[in-house]
């Protein structure tokens, strides 16, 4: 039902270092969608793993990480850590400091283990460095929650969501990030794999938060 409270809402608050961690990150995300996001995981990961798709520089994972953590979780951060289109040299996004020069790419995952560990999260946590193409044909367990956040483009958001989003076990939570109704303000990629989702009948929508969508797999 749309508007729905997530039933295990409640007094307790997120760990306060690890949530000055997740400020400090680099990354795109509002504080009060992680913390959103935190009481998601805190649900899904009862149900089974939280996979992260997009992780960079682990702004977002640190919040899924804290609720996974309270309850004894894993959550699985998906990322090739190469950069989306919009990290890459000479578009808006690109940061300089996670340019590796050797290479001559983008390298994020270092940062990602910095923030893990600084906020305590890694040991309830799996790095899965690489593209969904590749992971998704080798994953088997059923997952407790499914975050989109990776490449904004029309075909990577439908693919994460294509290869993701059976995994869900009833009462498994989908969040999507970035859903802007105003094409003027964000690319649509995201709010469109949101609509297929409601379309395919099969979730039932939970309260969004700014542009963090939030659903929930019918039992
Ligand atoms: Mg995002």
């Amino acid at each position: 039902m749309a508007g729905e409270k997530v039933e295990s809402l409640g007094t307790r608050e997120m760990d306060p270092f690890a949530r000055e961690v997740a400020r400090k990150a680099k990354g795109f995300m509002a504080e009060e969608e992680g913390l959103r996001l935190y009481e998601l995981a805190r649900e899904g990961a009862r149900l089974g793993p939280v996979l992260e798709v997009g992780s960079y520089c682990g702004k977002s994972s640190i919040f899924l990480g804290c609720g996974v953590r309270e309850v004894g979780g894993r959550l699985v951060c998906l990322d090739h850590h190469r950069g989306s289109e919009e990290n890459q040299q000479g578009q808006p996004w690109h940061d300089e400091e996670l340019w590796d020069e050797k290479v001559h790419a983008m390298d994020s995952v270092g940062e990602l283990r910095r923030n893990l560990r600084i906020a305590g999260l890694e040991g309830n946590t799996v790095l899965l460095v690489t593209t969904t193409e590749v992971a998704a044909p080798l994953w088997t367990a059923p997952l407790g929650m499914l975050f989109i956040d990776g490449g904004h483009t029309f075909r990577a958001a439908h693919g994460d969501y294509e290869a993701w989003s059976d995994r869900l076990l009833p009462g498994g939570i989908l969040a999507i990030h970035d859903l802007f109704p105003d094409p003027d303000e964000g690319g649509q990629a995201p709010i469109e794999v949101y609509r297929r989702a409601v379309a395919s009948g099969e979730f039932e929508e939970l309260e969004p938060t700014l542009t963090l969508g939030a659903l929930r797999r019918k039992k």
